[in-house]
């Protein structure tokens, strides 16, 4: 990877003359099942473009996942960039349903009410512990945003992943979708960046946002030459760190006083309570294993620098710990 960077053919992004930005956008569009795509800093700045290019600061209402990264994780830039309010679901796992979409859908011939506009999910669900959404369950959900005039994103930071896990194509995921994006810099394991898909007159207009945001970029090609590289090399061994997620998980299930169902790990996502999560984490960051703590849950992630003796280190350290 950081010879493909050193190498990498480069052009003045902004002007749209950069060989290897352009290369990057054509195949993950084609990936994706859409029509264009644009290359982006990061994930986040896939959400926000998204999130604005799909509502206007009149009302409209988005709806999301409580657990989702556009509400917990990106400074409220939904209600400060898009100027809409969000309305969030609470299913497990991070997931929802067609039918708790429906149920909240608003009267468009009320005043009083704001305005249906966009739903938004994540494949795989990030703080949902790495789920994926059964593809019929997307479809589901699309057909009802579709049937009242929804717009529609998919927020694919960790997509790659679900599809190593299930055998769905990202295309099949991800074509139905207005915008849909993935982000390099998780499992691909590159630096820096994301791209957003959809229509061409959207992405067009994401490049509005994308100027407007200061996400205009010069010989970007240094960077997309990395996600280029992800995408050619480290999308199958993906299998590599959900089996190491699913023996952590399996192997934490034996230790006295860890919660956890490994029936649920399904990709590269670890989720798990202990009585003492502050004192574990601690503990474990003494042992230079890095954990993130939501309260009394622990989120372990695996990706290409934790190996298979990494897991047994980890599981050694919690039980002694405990
Ligand atoms: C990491 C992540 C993002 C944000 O991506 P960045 O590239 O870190 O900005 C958005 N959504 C989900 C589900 C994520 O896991």
């Amino acid at each position: 990877m950081r010879e493909a960077i050193a190498t990498a053919e480069v052009g003045d992004e902004q002007r749209g003359l950069d060989p290897t930005v352009n290369a990057l956008q054509e195949k993950v569009a084609e990936l994706l099942g859409q029509e264009a795509a644009l290359f982006l800093p990061s994930g986040t700045m896939c959400n926000q473009i998204a999130l604005r290019l799909h509502t206007r600061p009149i009302g409209d209402e988005i709806y999301l996942h409580r657990n989702s990264h556009p509400v917990g994780a990106e400074a409220a830039g939904a209600s400060v960039l898009a100027g809409a309010q969000i309305l969030t679901f609470d299913g497990d796992a991070g997931m929802f349903t067609a039918a708790d979409l429906e149920a909240v859908l608003r009267d468009p011939s009320d005043r009083n009410e704001p305005r249906s506009r966009l739903v938004c999910l994540e494949q795989t669900t990030v703080l949902g512990g790495g789920r994926v959404w059964p593809l019929a369950e997307i479809e589901a959900v699309l057909d009802v945003a579709t049937a009242n005039g929804l717009r529609s994103h998919l927020d694919g930071a960790r997509l790659l992943n679900a599809v190593v896990a299930s055998g769905v194509s990202a295309a099949a995921y991800a074509g139905g979708f207005d915008t849909a994006w993935i982000d390099f810099s998780k499992g691909l394991g590159a630096p820096v960046g994301a791209c957003l898909a959809g229509s061409r007159e959207l992405i067009d207009e994401a490049w509005r946002y994308k100027q407007m945001y200061g996400g205009a970029m010069r010989q970007a090609g240094i960077i997309a030459a990395a996600a280029l590289w992800a995408l050619e090399h480290n999308v199958e061994r993906l299998a590599e760190d959900h089996a190491n997620a699913r023996t952590l998980a399996e192997g934490l299930a034996d230790i006295p006083g860890v919660v956890i169902d490994p029936t649920t790990v399904e990709t590269n996502i670890v989720i798990f309570e202990v009585p003492d999560a502050a004192g574990l984490t601690a503990g474990l960051l003494a042992r230079e294993i890095e954990l993130s703590r939501f309260g009394n849950r622990l989120r372990a992630v695996t990706h290409l620098d934790v190996d298979a003796a990494a897991i047994e280190q980890t599981l050694a350290a919690v039980r002694e710990l405990i």
